[in-house]
């Protein structure tokens, strides 16, 4: 979508700090942080909010939620939330499916190694 700001985030054409994308995926630090670690995850492709998928995104809301698992681990976070807002009254502002991904508040898999986001 020709306005759409993750699209653009998703194509590169706005800037972001991104820490994992491949053809489909791309995860990047939240711009206002709410937890130690807070990363968004989207797919590539414009989809508006989970009320609006179709079975046929069945395996693209599965790699989202794959991709966040992977980074994690990567990060060696001991546990973490994930998270969809879905609709305004959900908390959703912005309407290009994202996955929030929120961590660190303690316990990390290797307490000596610093956060790399
Ligand atoms: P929502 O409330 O729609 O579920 O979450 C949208 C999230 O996007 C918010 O946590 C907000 O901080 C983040 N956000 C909004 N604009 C930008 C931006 O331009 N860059 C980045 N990295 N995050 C953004
Ligand atoms: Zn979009």
């Amino acid at each position: 979508m020709t306005d759409c700001l993750f699209c653009k985030i998703g194509e590169g054409s706005v800037p972001s700090d991104t820490v994992f994308e491949d053809e489909s995926v791309k995860v990047f630090k939240d711009i206002h942080p709410k937890a130690p670690v807070h990363l968004l995850v989207i797919p590539k492709s414009h989809v508006d909010s989970v009320m609006n998928l179709e079975p046929a995104h069945a395996e693209m809301v599965s790699s989202l939620i794959y991709a966040a698992k992977k980074i994690a681990r990567e990060l060696g976070l001991a546990g973490y939330k994930l998270v969809f807002n879905v609709g305004r009254e959900g908390g959703q502002v912005i309407d290009h499916l994202h996955l929030h991904l929120l961590g660190g508040w303690s316990g990390r898999a290797d307490n000596d190694a610093p956060l790399h986001i």
